[in-house]
């Protein structure tokens, strides 16, 4: 992952603002699937970081929920931000993925039931990509269940990056 890093244009990027723009972009979407997109956010939320990579990673989360959670579900963008690290959460309340599932969900190319993922025409990337833009900030990214139901993706990454100003 550390060779990957010279890919990645590191600048002052406000998290809150991506996800708002996020947010905007995918509330059309919400609407004809009868679903809700919610946005729980700070006014800032300043990190080193690439903004169209960490935009790309947002779009990839919410999309994925958006797709795989089905009607009637609510999405929610969430970032918490800390004196070291912000979190960045996207959760749905779907119907899950499985324990086993989630052990390979970033992995390149792995797709939870092949049928219903065929029709939505998938390559089972997105997941990998986005563990690849999280490393190249030195974050983690984890799948956690919601509670109730559903599926839940943080992304912790640090405020800064070493040798950047
Ligand atoms: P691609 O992103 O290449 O178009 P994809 O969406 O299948 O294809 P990933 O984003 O890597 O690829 O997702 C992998 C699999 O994880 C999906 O096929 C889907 O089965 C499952 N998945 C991802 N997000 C969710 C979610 N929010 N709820 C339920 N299943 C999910």
């Amino acid at each position: 992952a550390d060779a990957d890093v010279q890919l990645f244009a590191f600048a002052e990027v406000d998290v809150a603002d991506i996800a708002r723009e996020v947010h905007d972009i995918f509330s059309y979407n919400a609407e004809e699937r009868e679903q809700k997109l919610q946005i729980d956010v700070p006014a800032h939320a300043v990190i080193t970081g690439d903004a169209q990579r960490l935009r790309q990673l947002l779009v990839i989360l919410t999309d994925n929920a958006q797709k795989y959670a089905g009607e009637g579900v609510i999405v929610t963008l969430r970032v918490v931000q800390n004196e070291r690290q912000t979190l960045i959460a996207v959760s749905d309340t779907g119907q899950g993925v499985s324990d086993e599932d989630k052990r390979h969900l970033f992995d390149r190319f792995y797709r939870v039931d092949k049928a219903r993922s065929r029709s939505t025409g998938g390559h089972g990337l997105g997941l990998a990509i986005a563990k690849w833009v999280t490393d190249g900030h030195h974050g983690t990214i984890v799948v956690e269940d919601t509670i109730p139901h559903g599926t839940t993706f943080k992304i912790i990454l640090p405020n800064k990056q070493k040798g950047i100003k």
